[in-house]
């Protein structure tokens, strides 16, 4: 057991908009919705010390990726992770800040020439998939329910394959719906 330190603001804007980071902070204190991020729906509602919380759970995931990289442990898992929905400049999914792509930015950093990520989840991994979609060292894989059965997030068809230098180094299984449970695990839970 580790305990973690909460990411900095320059590890989280490794993957964040500053702007973005500002607002989770402000609305955290002001408790006001901002929509324009994905702060305030029904999905990612305003709390208070919710850039703290979500700052905290990143700082778990980069602690797990740290004490692999360093060879202190052989695996590692944050089980307060896997916020894969949270995108560059919004929340989304009931996901503030992407825990993920920042241990993924740090493993890069710390000299991790190639990363593959593997997602296992209802949902599509739409977020990390679209932090290193134009980057040839992260190869994101998502296993998940076909959009066409279950819209949230809407992505992760087959053809979604990376673009740029990153052609073909995003990979997309989107399985059918498993028999008597249309829509999967439903639209409130990511
Ligand atoms: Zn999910």
């Amino acid at each position: 057991m580790v305990e973690p330190s909460p990411a900095t603001d320059s590890e989280i804007e490794t993957v964040h908009d500053p702007e973005y980071v500002a607002m989770v902070r402000h609305v955290g204190r002001a408790l006001v919705p901002a929509v324009r991020f994905g702060l305030g729906t029904d999905d990612d509602p305003v709390f208070e010390g919710m850039h703290e919380a979500a700052a905290l759970v990143v700082g778990a995931t980069l602690a797990a990726a740290r004490s692999v990289w360093s060879g202190a442990t052989a695996h590692a898992v944050n089980v307060a992770g896997g916020h894969h929905h949270a995108m560059r400049a919004n929340a989304s999914g009931f996901c503030v800040y992407n825990d993920l792509a920042v241990a993924i930015k740090w493993l890069l950093s710390a000299g991790a020439e190639r990363v593959a990520y593997l997602d296992l989840d209802v949902h599509h991994g739409d977020g990390v998939q679209a932090a290193f979609y134009h980057d040839p060292r992260v190869l994101t894989i998502s296993l998940h329910e076909h959009p066409a059965t279950l819209f949230f997030p809407g992505t992760g068809r087959p053809h979604e394959t990376g673009t740029g230098d990153g052609a073909g180094y995003a990979v997309n299984v989107a399985l059918p719906a498993a028999p008597g449970t249309p829509g999967g695990c439903g639209r409130l839970t990511r």
